[in-house]
């Protein structure tokens, strides 16, 4: 292929990865065999997903937004039998249908700004059909937040969910020099193993607990739980100290376990 121009459009996360270093840790780490069926989002200009290719997976899913990067792509259409491309939003592209065999990992380079609604989207379409591996780029600072253990500041519902689920852990830091453009931000790559498969992620009770304990941070857990479900206002404050803590122990204190039990208690006395 030619010299092909393009200007990268940081404002949806074109920040081309070009360390060949941390394209083989990815590579190494995602262990990529005949038996994977694999999902990428964000192609871009295709490092990862020719390396990935390379590998021989049974098939690769790539999505990506920009057509621009269709010089640099179709290339790869043309030579792997085995490469699925999908042009378009992967927050708005319905998976399932367009998925089969449904990919078993994600390895990907995402952009930034839709990862946690993205992570949301693949456990709640793919994870219970058999997605069970996520070797994401992501920024430091949402891998923090995905990893935070109980009584830190940056716990948040998807952390919880997935801890719930398997271990997130971040496997390395990646400096800005690694991309082209740099970002401004430091990167992490981010590793997921799902352990279990649970409804979690589509139950819209789980959903709603962890939405509403964490509405204001600032608030305990028994003020944020009291104002959204307020039919057991009453309740709630005695639920929280039967499992273990104070009345004013605010959301980011419980335990993944803790939230598990909440749940149970609260399947037992919402209506659904
Ligand atoms: N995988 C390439 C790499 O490692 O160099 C590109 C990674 S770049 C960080 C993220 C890519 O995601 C960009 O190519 C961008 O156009 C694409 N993108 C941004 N928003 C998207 C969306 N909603 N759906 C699909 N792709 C998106």
């Amino acid at each position: 292929m030619g010299e092909v121009f393009h200007r990268a459009n940081t404002r949806i996360g074109q920040n081309f990865l070009i360390d060949k270093n941390i394209l083989q840790i990815i590579l190494k780490h995602a262990d990529i065999s005949p038996d994977d069926s694999v999902l990428e989002v964000g192609a871009g200009k295709g490092i990862l997903t020719r390396a990935i290719l390379e590998k021989k997976p049974l098939v690769l899913y790539s999505l990506e937004i920009d057509r621009s990067l269709e010089p640099f792509l179709g290339e790869l259409s043309d030579t792997f039998d085995n490469f699925k491309l999908f042009w378009g939003d992967a927050l708005r592209e319905g998976f399932p249908s367009s998925f089969d065999p449904c990919p078993n990992k994600i390895v990907a380079n995402i952009p930034y700004h839709i990862t946690t609604p993205l992570i949301w989207k693949v456990l709640e379409e793919l994870a219970e059909k058999g997605l069970n591996y996520f070797l994401l780029m992501v920024q430091k600072e949402a891998a923090e937040r995905i990893c935070a253990p109980a009584r830190c500041k940056e716990r948040y519902p998807l952390g919880i969910t997935l801890q719930s689920m398997g271990k997130p852990r971040i496997l390395r830091l990646v400096t800005p020099e690694s991309f082209r453009p740099a970002p401004s931000v430091t990167s992490a790559l981010l590793e997921i193993r799902l352990s279990t498969k649970t409804h979690l992620p589509n139950c819209p009770l789980w959903r709603r607990l962890l939405r509403s304990g964490f509405a204001q941070r600032r608030k305990t857990l028994v003020n944020n739980l009291g104002r959204d479900f307020p039919e057991l206002k009453k309740e709630i404050a005695t639920m929280v100290t039967t499992l273990g803590y104070p009345a004013t122990a605010r959301a980011e204190e419980l335990e993944v376990e803790t939230w598990l039990d909440l749940l149970e208690v609260f399947a037992k006395r919402v209506d659904k």
